[in-house]
C-alpha cells in the first residue's frame, strides 16, 4: 500500500514537473523566478461515511508566500464568482474557530488583492486555482509578500473539483507542506534572447559562406574569360616588321591608332579582316571597342568572344598585370627573348 502510494507520488511528480517546465517557458510571471518551491497537498474529504485522501506534489508556492506547513478546512467564497476581488466578499465559515484556506479562482484582479481580501477575513492560507482550460498547469505567482500566510497555486481541474465537492456539502480539509526547491537557470526572455543570437550568428555564417562561394564562382568565370581572350588573341597573327617591308617605305601607312609610321622591329597584329596595327595599340583597342578601327569588323565576335563593355577596362588591366608578371619571370629565365621583355604586355 505504501509502495503504491510512493509510486503514484513519483509519477505525479514527473508529470507535474513536465507541466511546470512547459509553463515556465510560456508564462510571463515566471520570468524573474530564480527558485520556486513546490507544495505537497494532502486533501481529505468524506463521501458518505468513507474518508478519502489525496496526496500529491500538486501545488506551487507564490513568490511572496510563507513557507511552512498549515492545515485547515477549505472554504470557497459565497456568491457566483470565486474571484474574491471585492473586499466585502464573504466566506461561510463553520462555528468552530479552526484554521481555514480560502479557495479562490484566478482572474478578475491581481493575486495580491485576492490574498489581501482572504487575509482580512482571517484565512491562514490561500489556494488559488488557475484559469479554466489550463488543465493542471501551475506557476509561481508574483504577489506582495505575506510573511504569515501560505499562498499556493493549484491546477484548474483540481481546484474546480474541490469547489464542486464543497458545493455538494462535502467537507474538504487540506494539509499543505513545503515540497522541493527548483532552481530556474534560464527564464524565457533569456531563451528568446539566445534564440535571436543563435539565429543572427547562423544567418551571418550562411551569408559569409554564400558570399565566398559567389566570389569563387565569379573568380573562376573571370579566369576562364581571360583564358578565352588569350586564346582568341593567340589566333590573330603577329608579325615583326623588317627593313625592306613595304609597310615601312615612305609611302607606307601610319598606324591609325597612334598615327605613328611603322618602323623596323615594330610588332604588328593582323586582324581577321587582314588590317594590321601596332600590337600595343590594337590590343587595348579591341578590348574596349571590339571592332577594327578601319573597317568596323567585329573582331571579338569573329573570335567567338562576348564581352561586356563595362568589364573591358578592368579585364585589360588584369591581363596587363598578369602578363607583366609572366614576362618578368620569363625575362629572368630567358634573357635572349627580347621581344617579350620589351613588350609591356602580351596577349599571347
Ligand atoms: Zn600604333
Ligand atoms: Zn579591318
Amino acid at each position: 500500500m505504501r509502495a503504491l502510494k510512493l509510486d503514484a507520488r513519483r509519477i505525479n511528480t514527473i508529470s507535474w514537473f513536465v507541466r511546470f517546465t512547459f509553463l515556465l517557458l510560456l508564462t510571463p510571471n515566471s520570468c524573474s523566478a530564480n527558485a520556486v518551491w513546490t507544495a505537497y497537498i494532502n486533501m481529505t474529504f468524506y463521501v458518505g461515511d468513507r474518508m478519502l485522501s489525496e496526496l500529491g506534489e500538486t501545488g506551487i508556492f507564490g513568490k511572496g508566500s510563507a513557507l511552512k506547513k498549515v492545515s485547515g478546512i477549505i472554504v470557497p467564497p459565497d456568491g457566483k464568482t470565486q474571484h474574491v476581488c471585492h473586499p466585502n466578499t464573504n466566506f461561510s465559515l463553520g462555528k468552530g474557530r479552526e484554521t481555514w484556506f480560502a479557495l479562490i479562482e484566478r482572474g478578475g484582479c491581481n493575486f495580491t488583492q485576492k490574498i489581501q481580501v482572504a487575509v482580512d477575513k482571517g484565512a491562514s492560507g490561500v489556494i488559488i486555482y488557475n484559469f479554466a482550460g489550463t488543465g493542471n498547469q501551475v506557476f509561481p505567482m508574483s504577489h506582495q509578500a505575506f510573511t504569515d500566510i501560505v499562498v499556493v497555486m493549484i491546477g484548474n481541474l483540481k481546484g474546480s473539483k474541490i469547489f464542486r465537492l464543497i458545493q455538494k456539502g462535502i467537507r474538504v480539509t487540506a494539509i499543505i507542506e513545503v515540497g522541493r526547491r527548483h532552481v530556474i537557470f534560464m527564464n524565457h526572455y533569456l531563451v528568446s534572447f539566445a534564440i535571436v543570437i543563435v539565429a543572427t550568428i547562423a544567418y551571418f555564417i550562411f551569408y559569409q559562406i554564400r558570399k565566398n562561394r559567389m566570389a569563387r564562382i565569379q573568380n573562376r568565370r573571370w579566369q576562364e574569360l581571360i583564358a578565352d581572350l588569350k586564346d582568341a588573341f593567340g589566333q590573330l597573327q603577329l608579325r615583326v616588321l623588317k627593313e625592306g617591308d613595304e609597310e615601312i617605305t615612305p609611302n607606307g601607312d601610319n598606324c591609325v591608332i597612334c598615327f605613328e609610321p611603322y618602323k623596323a622591329d615594330d610588332i604588328v597584329r593582323i586582324l581577321t579582316c587582314k588590317h594590321f596595327f601596332h600590337k600595343d595599340c590594337i590590343d587595348p583597342w579591341i578590348l574596349s571597342h571590339g571592332t577594327c578601327p578601319m573597317c568596323k569588323c567585329d573582331i571579338l565576335k569573329a573570335l567567338g568572344i562576348q564581352l561586356d563593355a563595362e568589364y573591358a577596362l578592368e579585364l585589360l588591366q588584369e591581363i596587363m598585370l598578369e602578363d607583366l608578371n609572366d614576362s618578368e619571370s620569363a625575362n629572368d629565365q630567358e634573357t635572349n627573348n627580347e621581344v617579350l621583355s620589351a613588350t609591356p604586355y602580351s596577349l599571347e
